[in-house]
């Protein structure tokens, strides 16, 4: 049996080595390292890939986050919206711009904000929301943009784990996700959906004004060279991972299959036990897996976790612990009541190897372990 790992990368590139090594020495001939045609190819593919009028790369996807909340210019004392269930990544920029993070709780079947916590949260001093699509399905979009258009809010989609699904609005028309709110970005860690070989993300809007206000601050606030209107960063995507994005992004459809291949292929394994809950989509979207993630009940997790680990069966955590309970992020305001989901999620929740490279054995080895042990 082929090694177990949480994400064959391996195996993927392999597969496109020939392509991608061509790519990649294409750029260290040309040495247009920084900002080269690769750049703007790949810019323009991935805004017809997603159906969006610009899309603007930058070098990761935290960035990413931070520079559409500079863009739409929020200030300090603002309070923006997010979940408590997601990477430190969202909440982090939040802090870091002194605007004010508000955590909110999730739904218990999928992992995305909770409307009605969403409601709740909403103050005088609210600006934002930031939506995280987790694991890889959309957070209920049309019920956010409805409470935004309410009060009046942008919302910012933090789509570093889903592109590539579909958002299926009640008409059934279709939009990618990342592409409905005010602005969305996303993240080409190795590790994500559509992943590059090093660091790397984009910023997507449909806003001429913002893209043209965030275009200038990824590149140290400069609209004219070296006429500096406004506070930006340094923040680019390198030609060579824009080569390399090039060449995968026509196969994240492909990709986005094989997960969900995957993900079935657990599911069925999984049936028969009424001690896992296998991973539930929404009606209002298609699921591409970045994670695959069990509910367990009446299992304990940790014990799990252990013994997977003694199998040498790749397993983790996400997340293990509240963002209202990580040490940066405490903040009197929260009460534990308000983040009942998320205070059980963290005890119940374990994610398995996914990717788009398995064999069969490798998923069955996986399920049969598993399976051992809840019924013991
Ligand atoms: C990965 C991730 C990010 C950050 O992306 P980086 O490219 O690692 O900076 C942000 N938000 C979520 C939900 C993520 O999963």
């Amino acid at each position: 049996m082929k090694k177990l790992q949480m994400v064959d990368l391996q195996s993927q590139y392999k597969k496109i080595q020939a392509q991608i090594d061509k790519a990649v020495s294409g750029v260290f001939a040309s040495a247009a390292f920084i900002n080269g045609p690769e750049v703007k190819q790949f810019q323009s593919d991935l805004e017809e890939y997603l159906q969006v009028k610009h899309v603007i790369p930058c070098a990761n996807g935290t960035d990413a986050l931070q520079i559409a909340m500079m863009g739409l210019g929020l200030e300090q004392g603002d309070e923006v919206i997010t979940v408590d269930f997601t990477f430190a990544a969202t909440v982090e920029v939040i802090a870091l711009l002194k605007l004010t993070p508000v955590l909110v709780d999730v739904d218990i079947n999928t992992f995305n904000m909770d409307i009605q916590a969403l409601k709740k949260a909403i103050t005088p001093k609210t600006k934002a929301i930031v939506p995280v699509h987790l694991f890889g399905q959309c957070a209920n979009m049309e019920a956010v943009l409805e409470v935004a258009k309410e009060h009046n809010l942008y919302v910012i989609e933090d789509n570093a784990q889903a592109i590539g699904a579909d958002y299926i609005l009640k008409d059934g028309s279709r939009q990618k996700a990342g592409s409905m709110g005010d602005v969305g970005t996303t993240s080409f860690f190795p590790s994500k959906n559509l992943g590059c070989y090093g660091d790397g993300g984009a910023i997507f809007t449909n806003n001429d004004q913002l893209a043209h206000t965030i275009r200038g601050m990824v590149n140290h606030g400069m609209y004219k060279r070296y006429y500096h209107e406004v506070v930006g960063v340094n923040s680019r995507l390198d030609s060579v991972q824009a080569a390399i994005l090039r060449i995968k992004l026509p196969l994240l459809d492909s990709y986005c299959d094989a997960r969900r291949s995957a993900a079935e292929y657990y599911n069925n394994g999984f049936s028969a036990s009424d001690k896992i809950i296998t991973p539930i989509t929404s009606e209002f979207t298609t699921h591409v897996f970045h994670q695959y993630t069990l509910r367990l009940k009446n299992v304990d997790r940790n014990a799990l976790h252990e013994h997977l680990n003694e199998c040498k069966i790749p397993n983790a955590i996400y997340y293990p612990v509240p963002l209202h309970l990580q040490e940066a992020y405490k903040d009197s305001r929260y009460q534990e009541d308000d983040f009942k989901v998320t205070n059980e999620l963290i005890n119940s929740v374990i994610s398995l190897p996914m990717h788009t490279e398995f064999e069969q054995e490798q998923q069955d080895h996986i399920i049969n372990t598993i399976l051992d042990f809840v019924n013991e």
